[in-house]
């Protein structure tokens, strides 16, 4: 293992919002890929920089060695810190990676799967995930859900029985007020008591004071209602994220977690082993373990697939049913959620068949392609996703 050493120090203690280069370099000094970031144009025009106060403090202020690709190792710096890398976009990656934008009969409204619907309720996070797939909505102009698009979505869904599981994304849901989530949830409801809300959030792991006994409150009387979070690493499972968890399970609520495998951050046995182990042990079931999808500016960021395959190979041979979650893609072109394994897939293709998603020249991670893996999408087409060498 390589020495520890510190190339800066700025203060253990500092703490705060950070949206701004000048805010951000109040806490840490940045590497040569940070500060290259900013001195580039497209960083205006990119996801924009938020961590707030609570997660920043989980940020080491002091750079160690053995960083990947010269970034920095520390797994809450890598998500929430942007580098240059982000403004390289490969040809095949696009900003709406799930083909979502097919499947949305209704401003903020996605129904891609008969029984459930997902409502991007918020453009706003109260941290900016640099991994993020929604990233060209995320911080952006939409703001939060207005009464009459809650009452559009709340007529579409009344000649649709068949939903019963609606969804509650964004950005971040829970960055809504307490009164505004209520008259939603209530709204969309509709007095149907088999319809389950699920609330995709990360403020128990960024923002974990925000789980109020209030918010709380509200959300027990409307059951049933899952908190699907996203925990990437060990770090995250902090005191205070702990004890937002108990709040939520005591109200009876339950919680799942979606971690994304992100390369320099979990992208390994030992680290995803203890995320999943310490998650069961707070009380949430590690439900879904993400391929990286295909945003822009994100290859960086993704793990290649193969080698998220043998990772995920060798934690079955460690883990329990009960700590071992499922390892998924959601497919490019709107193809659907695909469970991924050595050997659902319909074929690999050589690097130089483009399967009509763009020139695969890129420098995906550390080199480039070696091929494409070709899954049959919940529509019957095909999908291909790039195999990346990294
Ligand atoms: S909290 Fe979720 S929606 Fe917001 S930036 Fe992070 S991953 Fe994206």
């Amino acid at each position: 293992m390589k020495p520890e050493i510190e190339t800066s120090r700025k203060s253990t203690i500092i703490s705060k919002l950070i949206s701004t280069r000048i805010k951000l370099e109040e806490l840490i000094e940045l590497s040569p890929e940070e500060a290259a970031y900013w001195d580039k144009p497209g960083a205006v025009t990119n996801l924009p920089l938020k961590i707030n106060t609570s997660y920043s403090r989980l940020i080491e202020t002091h750079q160690k060695e053995g960083s990947v690709d010269g970034a920095s190792p520390d797994p809450i710096r890598i998500q929430t810190v942007p580098t240059v890398h982000e403004l390289n976009i490969l040809p095949y990656e696009t900003g709406d990676p799930l083909g979502e934008g097919y499947y949305t009969p209704e401003t903020r409204l996605i129904h891609q799967y008969p029984d459930r619907i997902l409502i991007k309720v918020t453009d706003r996070c109260a941290v900016y995930c640099r991994h993020c797939f929604r990233r060209s909505f995320a911080g952006g102009t939409a703001g939060d859900i207005s009464a009459s698009e809650i009452e559009h979505i709340a007529d579409y869904l009344k000649g649709r029985p068949g939903v019963n599981e609606i969804l509650l994304s964004g950005g971040d849901c829970l960055t809504l007020s307490d009164g505004k989530l209520a008259s939603m949830m209530d709204s969309l409801a509709d007095g149907q008591k088999e319809r389950t809300f699920r609330l995709c959030t990360r403020i128990p792991v960024v923002a974990p004071s925000r789980i109020t006994p209030e918010l709380v409150s509200l959300l027990a009387v409307r059951k049933p209602v899952w908190v699907a979070t996203q925990f990437n690493h060990p770090r995250e499972l902090t005191f205070e994220s702990r004890a937002a968890i108990t709040r939520l399970l005591a109200g009876g609520i339950p919680v799942v977690n979606q971690a994304v495998l992100l390369r320099g951050v979990n992208d390994n046995v030992e680290t995803l082993a203890e995320l999943f182990t310490t998650l069961v042990a707070v009380g949430i079931k590690p439900y879904y373990l993400f391929q990286g999808d295909l945003a822009a500016g994100t290859s960086h960021l993704r793990v290649g697939l193969k080698r998220g395959l043998g990772i995920v190979k060798e934690l079955r041979g460690r883990l329990s049913g009960l700590a071992m979650p499922v390892y998924a893609v959601d497919l490019p072109d709107g193809g659907g959620k695909m469970v991924l394994s050595e050997k659902d897939f319909l074929r690999d293709e050589p690097p130089e068949h483009s399967g009509g998603v763009g020139n695969p020249d890129g420098n995906a991670g550390s080199g480039g392609i070696s091929g494409w893996r070709v899954f049959e999408g919940s529509d019957g087409r095909e999908r291909f996703y790039p195999l990346e060498n990294c």
